[in-house]
């Protein structure tokens, strides 16, 4: 009988972000604070849409034994600590140890920590070294930066080929089926891959849409009819001060029939994705100017999508400055949320249901890496609700996952109702304001804090969308960050930046 491993580490850092990342900020999928381990890793993946869940079912099919020692994974923000990879290589080579006929690995890939600019890579490396034949599967995000050094130590890797990410589970057995075939001899798996130096806006980068579009659907098709293995475009995580970033491509190969094709679509993927590159830079307006342009549009829902403060890209998503000029225009009919505020919410509680409150929401975090300075919003209302913030994902991203806000409370304004929670969290699924009795489909504004991710939930209830630039640490406007160590040249950071695409067979 063969065993198997899984493992499942997964955090984006935006090295810019305020927001600590601790240990304990990991397992946001669990009950616990810090990560799952071994039965309670698989009850909170096991059944679910994400990469992990398919790496379980791949084991059962297969009549594997299989252990999955440590589930790892945190709301995007700093810098994680260094030992976090000593700590889940330390629990995956436990197990490793005890036999293992494969390692299927579920990452985020866009991890920086103070000592490693590619943690993945380090992890991987360290599990190859102690176990050198070992066949390796790796599924990445979308939002992946990649090294020589994790490419080198995997054996297969696949990526999300979808933002919002629904195809999770579908990356977990694209990658996973692979490795299958390679330990049944089937096939040699061989990984070549190509990072180009676009910094690409993360508001431009959907594979649903066009530069990316043509892009991705012709990688699609490369791995659907058996050109190769495996394809993916990776559209970068910007917002990491590191060397490795940039768009990429990864394109498995069986190494026994490739007869160069693998590389011919490697080249036509990055030349194409070079060729747009100036379509995947995102151009801010004035906070003020999207909000009076929303006003202008006819029925609702008109979701508002403040992308300078994500909780998915590293945001504190305390920044107020978007709601304060929802008020100055005089926006009505409003849901709003989540806001990152436990100091408010703990106020709202010690209030207690139907209790008018006056107090300050958010603004509580400043983030020097640009200049910005918390400011707090006096609001006040009535609390309506307070919740234990903890629902299931119904939406098609992460379905059947456990979400959890941390405690909240639903202040009541009159022409809104803002949801304060005690834990970040972008809301790509309606949970986050159904489980407070909130129904966003009567709503007319729904201002949150997303940029993409919002449309796994909430594409079935709206009727129109405005990007809105807010303030914070995830904004798309490229020149308030101070750049030091990120590749150069880099487009657009360059414009003369000059091309180094792979060459064509
Ligand atoms: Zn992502």
């Amino acid at each position: 009988m063969k065993r198997f491993v899984t493992a499942m580490v997964k955090h984006e850092t935006n090295t810019f972000s305020p927001v600590p990342t601790p240990l304990t900020a990991f397992g946001r999928y669990g009950a616990q604070a810090g990560p799952a381990y071994g039965a309670a890793a698989i009850a909170a993946y096991r059944g679910t849409a994400t990469a992990a869940g398919a790496f379980i079912d791949l084991a059962e099919e297969a009549g594997a034994a299989f252990a999955f020692p440590i589930a790892a994974n945190a709301t995007p923000g700093g810098c994680p600590e260094d030992s976090l990879i000593d700590h889940a290589a330390e629990r995956i080579l436990e197990e490793v140890n005890r036999g293992c006929d494969a390692l299927f690995l579920d990452l985020h890939g866009g991890m920086a920590t103070p000592g490693y600019d590619d943690p993945e890579g380090e992890l991987l490396a360290r599990i190859r070294k102690a176990a050198p034949g070992l066949p390796i599967a790796v599924a990445f995000d979308f939002h992946t930066n990649l090294s020589q050094r994790t490419i080198d130590n995997a054996t297969v890797i696949t990526a999300y080929r979808t933002y919002p990410h629904v195809d999770q589970y579908e990356t977990g057995a694209r990658a996973g089926r692979t490795l299958l075939r390679a330990l049944a001899g089937e096939v040699e798996p061989k990984i070549l891959w190509h990072s180009l130096p676009i910094l690409s806006h993360l508001n431009c980068q959907t594979p649903s849409r066009q530069p990316m579009k043509d892009i991705m659907d012709r990688a699609i098709a490369a791995e659907a009819d058996g050109t190769v293995l495996n394809a993916s475009v990776l559209g970068c995580f910007p917002l990491a001060d590191i060397p490795y970033v940039g768009m990429h491509g990864i394109v498995v190969v069986d190494a026994r029939t490739d007869r160069g094709q693998g590389g011919r679509l490697l080249h036509d993927l990055m030349s194409m994705a070079w060729e747009r590159r100036s379509d995947f830079v995102f151009h801010v307006e004035p906070v003020e100017t999207s909000i009076a342009h929303a006003r202008t549009l006819g029925d609702g829902p008109i979701l508002l999508a403040d992308h300078g403060d994500v909780a998915g890209s590293g945001g504190s998503t305390d920044v107020m400055a978007v709601l304060e000029e929802c008020i100055r225009q005089g926006l009505d009919e409003m849901c709003v949320g989540p806001i990152w505020d436990p100091v408010a919410v703990d106020r709202m509680i010690a209030a207690g249901v139907g209790a008018p409150v006056d107090l300050e929401v958010g603004g509580r975090t400043d983030a020097p890496a640009i200049g910005h300075v918390g400011k707090p919003l006096r609001l006040s209302g009535t609390v309506r609700r307070i919740t234990d913030g903890r629902f299931k994902v119904t939406g098609p991203m992460g379905t059947g996952t456990s979400q959890n806000l941390g405690r909240c409370a639903v202040l009541d304004t009159g022409w809104a109702e803002i949801v304060v929670c005690s834990e970040r969290h972008e809301p790509f699924d309606t949970g986050c304001f159904t489980h407070a009795g909130i129904d966003p489909a009567r709503k007319r504004y729904i201002l949150i804090k997303s940029r993409q991710h919002f449309r796994a939930g909430f594409a079935p209830i709206i009727r129109h969308v405005v990007m809105v630039s807010g303030p914070g640490i995830t904004t798309s406007d490229y020149s308030q960050y101070p750049w030091d160590r990120v590749r150069r040249p880099i487009y657009p950071l360059d414009p003369d930046t000059p091309s180094n695409l792979p060459p064509s067979f």
